[in-house]
């Protein structure tokens, strides 16, 4: 009838939807500032003014059939071309329009990767903790995923274990950084050391295995800390970016791809993105906003409200015993809970109308995630609820 595994993954709702629906029906009851909801990653804090700006010039002002008709299947040319100057400004990178596809958002970004990679017996690698998604994308192209546990002391990578599941049959390995949940982001030294086992084992295997950068949060970042970027690192990396964290767009869906020329049969490779943007749907990603990204590219959203909100709330927390590695970037927190099972500590947060998604979510147990990217006010007045969420295990 229809395909079961089809079935399954669309009945069953994810554990942070759960949360989120959960505290939109505790806000019908008690009311909305009684709701310590931090159990998604909608940026709170709204587009600059330039984005809406420049949405009503180019409505207002430019032709109609123009501005909302398709563009080129990879988006376009003019767009991509902005785009890849944009990149080459900040990164010192050489990139032309012919190296970008756009799409519609990081989770469109990933899935068209996967599925140009993916042939019969394929794994791919990611490590713990990751977005959860991940693992629905690459097995809906019929690979593998592998998961590295995670490091839980730094949240930087396992590489012991990291080496132990690459094997011939290793398609890709993909790094999520700055991360969601943990809000690390991995070092040059961590870079460095997972581009050479990658150039190593590549070669140990007679074909090369793919970096795939997942870059929603690169421009979150805080105290000046440097993202790496990673094809200046290993040849064989398509970057998957999105403007929903960045610029704050989660809903209106763009993004890109990069395909850099140094890739291993860049031409090959490219046509692959361009053959799964095909295959999935993903073409011609909405016109409008890929206008309106190029025109406001390299700007960011008011990333101090992310830096605020993280000190809030990791001087906060910590100071009430709650242990936790200081976030770089993104708006995410992930402290270990207070007892082994994530699901219950979080059930007894929830008495206390404080939402926070366990970490089994993401691959690490003992964790939870906080979403951060919240009202700071909602933030100063949650924090006696924290606090008595301590005192309960004391
Ligand atoms: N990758 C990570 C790590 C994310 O956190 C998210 C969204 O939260 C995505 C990908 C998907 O992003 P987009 O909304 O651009 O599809």
């Amino acid at each position: 009838m229809f395909a079961e595994k089809m079935v399954e993954l669309g009945s069953k709702r994810s554990t942070i939807r759960e949360i989120f629906e959960f505290g939109n029906k505790r806000a019908a009851e008690i009311g909305r500032e009684n709701i310590f909801d931090f159990s998604l990653g909608n940026p709170n804090v709204p587009a600059p003014r330039s984005v809406s700006d420049t949405i009503v010039r180019m409505v207002m002002n430019e032709d109609a059939a123009a501005l909302h008709g398709y563009t080129s299947a990879q988006g376009d040319a003019a767009v991509r071309s902005r785009l890849a100057a944009s990149i080459n400004e900040t990164h010192g990178t050489h990139f032309t329009g012919d190296n970008l596809y756009m799409t519609v958002g990081a989770a469109a970004s990933l899935c068209v990767c996967f599925k140009a990679l993916a042939e019969e017996g394929d794994e791919f690698i990611g490590f713990a903790p990751y977005f959860p998604e991940y693992k629905v994308f690459a097995e809906g192209t019929g690979a593998k995923f592998k998961v590295v546990p995670a490091d839980t002391d730094r949240f930087q990578i396992h590489f012991d274990a990291f080496e132990k599941l690459l094997n011939p049959k290793t398609k890709a390995v993909i790094v999520n950084s700055p991360n969601n949940p943990s809000g690390v982001v991995y070092s040059e030294e961590t870079i460095l050391r997972l581009t050479a086992i990658l150039k190593e084992r590549s070669k140990a295997y007679g074909h090369p295995i793919y970096l795939i950068a997942d870059e929603p949060y690169r421009e979150i970042v805080f105290d000046g800390v440097k993202v790496p970027y990673l094809t200046k690192y290993y040849d064989n990396t398509f970057v998957c970016y999105s403007y929903s964290k960045s610029l704050s767009l989660p809903g209106e869906r763009i993004g890109y791809i990069v395909v850099p020329d140094e890739m291993e049969d860049a031409k090959s490779a490219y046509a692959a993105v361009c053959g799964a943007g095909r295959v999935l749907g993903y073409v011609c990603a909405p016109a409008l906003f890929q206008k309106v990204v190029s025109e406001c590219a390299g700007q960011t959203s008011d990333v101090e409200v992310y830096q605020k909100n993280r000190d809030l709330l990791y001087s906060g927390l910590t100071s009430m015993g709650y242990s936790c590695v200081k976030p770089q970037g993104a708006f995410y927190l992930f402290p270990r809970a207070l007892e082994s099972d994530a699901y219950a500590f979080c059930e007894r947060a929830k008495t206390l109308d404080l939402l926070l998604v366990p970490g089994d979510d993401f691959d690490c147990p003992g964790h939870v995630r906080i979403a951060y990217c919240v009202k700071t006010e909602m933030i100063e007045r949650s924090l006696a609820a924290f606090e008595k969420l301590a005192k309960m295990y004391q």
